[in-house]
């Protein structure tokens, strides 16, 4: 036997029995967060890992089985009895950022599902007849009064265009234009869920330019439907062009087939549609005359994952009977979160709403809080830190290119600490910290920080910039 393989093979003896890890110290902890069958199980899954490597591995990268197994285990606990779902603060000033959840919801909405989250609600029951309900209730009058037409409730925005085609379109032709057909993010495009509710795509003029003609000619014994998108994420310069909603509208009505809108956010407000291009309110499409529009309820708008369609009462009366809205409906959490922040909108408090509060905050306020951001770092020792003028990003899939001036607190990264290294100390903090990075500078943006987290935002910073020698 070689001097390796009798390595190994004195390693594999060596190998903790699973009785033996349960009475190591270590132990004990996990035995508080979980019962003893499930953490023997952990522990015989660690020596099982162990075994594989040390037979696959050098011998040598073992010289401690118990402390390996140990902490093998000590992850596997922490994974199981931790919550991976956590909060993190979001110092990046993308206002609604996919990956960070969207909006976040406001006190109205979470009062409203911890209201309701731990006990039973009238979900499906009318108290007043004492007999079954519908769910539609709870948010159906109040998209009526904003938006004066019927709406329904799905699970996105992504469900909503889906059923919508899927009840109107389902095997005949639904006429959209080229410079439309965009991918919104992680792989999710437009012609993709189109295609998916079985309606085939008529894909009309070009990529920078469509023009009323190319949806006129296309019209045929197999139209269904004429659908607009909101271009998203893709803004067009130069040469381009695309008919109006009131253009769109007029050939639909001479066709006799409805116009279907996806406006991506749902803008419930003329004030906010004004501040930003290219976002029309939902109202004004409806008022244009498109026969449905569908939207998210998380972008703009500011309330839970959700998507909304609205329009005329005898096609959402259609698509409500389609067996698939089943399928895509809400759950009464995100009914309670909906809810509450359409009556934030109704009541004129749009300020409850953290997304809107977030991108109307001025720039002296947050001005005022970078400087004091960076006064108290400096006078905790972080050298390099100066308030600069940078720009907040809307994000969200629907223009997620409109930005908006806020100044930024900078701390630049330096020999023993660059500033990836301390965007990566920042992520790793408890609750984790996301930044940008930029020219080897950590740019932090108050406006997507309420002041409630400047506090432990302080502490991350600190903590992390305490870490010498990480330079990556
Ligand atoms: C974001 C977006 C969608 C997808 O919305 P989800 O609510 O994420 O499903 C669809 N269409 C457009 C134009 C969008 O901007």
């Amino acid at each position: 036997m070689s001097r390796r393989n009798g390595d190994r093979a004195a390693l594999l003896r060596s190998l903790p029995a699973v009785d033996q890890v349960l009475q190591s110290e270590a132990a004990a902890a996990w035995l508080d967060c979980l019962p003893r069958d499930r953490v023997a199980d952990l522990v015989r899954e660690a020596i099982g890992e162990l075994r594989e490597s040390l037979l696959m591995d050098k011998p040598s990268d073992y010289r401690d089985p118990l402390r390996t197994v140990e902490a093998k285990v000590e992850g596997l606990v922490q994974r199981l009895s931790k919550s991976s779902l956590r909060p993190v603060i979001n110092a990046s000033g993308v206002i609604l950022h996919t990956n960070l959840g969207r909006a976040p919801l406001g006190q109205p909405a979470v009062d409203a599902i911890s209201s309701i989250a731990g006990g039973y609600c009238n979900l499906e029951y009318d108290t007043g007849k004492g007999q079954r309900g519908k769910r539609d209730v709870h948010c159906g009058s109040l998209l009526q009064r904003l938006l004066g037409v019927p709406a329904l409730i799905v699970n996105n925005n992504a469900a909503a265009i889906f059923l919508v085609l899927h009840e109107l379109v389902r095997d005949g032709e639904v006429i959209v234009s080229r410079g439309e057909l965009v991918e919104i993010g992680d792989g999710f495009r437009i012609p993709d869920i189109l295609e998916a509710s079985q309606a085939q795509l008529r894909e009309v003029g070009s990529t920078n330019r469509t023009n009323l003609g190319d949806y006129r000619n296309a019209l045929g014994e197999r139209t269904r439907a004429l659908l607009r998108i909101h271009p998203s994420n893709f803004k067009q310069v130069g040469f381009t062009g695309r008919p109006t909603v009131e253009q769109l509208v007029a050939l639909a009505r001479s066709a006799s087939l409805p116009l279907i809108e996806d406006l991506g956010s749902g803008c419930l407000t003329d004030e906010l549609a004004e501040g930003i291009e290219g976002e029309p309110p939902v109202a004004q499409s409806i008022k244009a005359g498109v026969n449905l529009v569908t939207f998210s309820g998380d972008k703009l708008l500011g309330g839970p994952q959700a998507g909304i369609l609205a329009g005329d009462a005898d096609l959402v009366a259609r698509i409500r009977r389609n067996p698939l809205f089943r399928a895509l409906r809400v759950d009464k959490l995100t009914l309670a979160a909906l809810e509450a922040t359409l009556h934030s909108y109704l009541a004129g408090r749009e300020d409850e709403i953290p997304a809107l509060r977030f991108l109307r905050l001025p720039a002296q306020i947050l001005s005022a809080r970078a400087h004091q951001l960076s006064e108290r770092l400096a006078d905790h020792g972080v050298a390099g830190c100066e308030v600069i003028a940078g720009e907040s990003l809307l994000g969200g899939g629907s223009t997620p290119m409109q930005k908006v001036p806020s100044p930024l607190v900078a701390i630049e990264g330096r020999p023993g600490l660059t500033a990836a290294a301390l965007e990566s100390c920042l992520r790793a903090h408890s609750p984790p910290v996301v930044v940008r990075v930029e020219k080897n500078r950590v740019l932090l943006d108050l406006r997507t920080v309420p002041e409630s987290q400047e506090h432990e935002l302080v502490a991350a910073l600190l903590d992390a910039t305490r870490q010498e020698g990480t330079g990556a």
